[in-house]
């Protein structure tokens, strides 16, 4: 490895053009997101009016539920025994997709990104992608 004189810097030097905007495109997948970070936004979103029981609609007061609530955990209902997670009784209950999964599908909807491309992406079938499409549609 030499260095050029008028530089200083070595001839090794990584070039512009080994990292360009489509092969940054074209490995974004889920596994580049923050697991923690889509959680936290997308529960904010669902549950703007705060915390509270899918069985008797009891607002979550206390810390420890609180924080298991919004850490997506598992907590029970003091005044009616309900046992739920922050995303029981919404449209993501039941899903096999993890928080990075749906942001990341929610995300390549919006830039209308192709089924088979996302699915690809995520690692599930394009029908998993074209449900999650029809299901955000009728709710709208
Ligand atoms: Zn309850």
């Amino acid at each position: 490895m030499e260095l050029t004189e008028k530089t200083g810097h070595s001839e090794m030097m990584i070039r512009a053009d080994r990292l360009q905007p489509g092969d940054v495109a074209a490995a974004f997948t889920p596994e580049f997101l923050d697991l923690d970070r889509c959680r936290e936004w997308i529960l904010n979103q669902i549950h703007r009016n705060g915390a509270c029981c899918p069985g008797c609609g009891s607002s979550i007061k206390d810390e420890q539920r609180l924080a298991r609530f919004w850490a997506g955990k598992r907590l029970s209902c003091p005044l009616c025994g309900k046992k739920f997670t922050a995303i029981t009784g919404t449209f993501l209950s039941g899903s096999s997709l993890d928080f990075r999964d749906i942001f990341f599908l929610m995300q390549a909807l919006g830039y209308g990104a192709r089924a088979t491309d996302t699915a690809k992406r995520i690692g599930c079938d394009p029908k998993t992608v074209t449900n999650w499409r029809n299901k955000l549609a009728r709710a709208l």
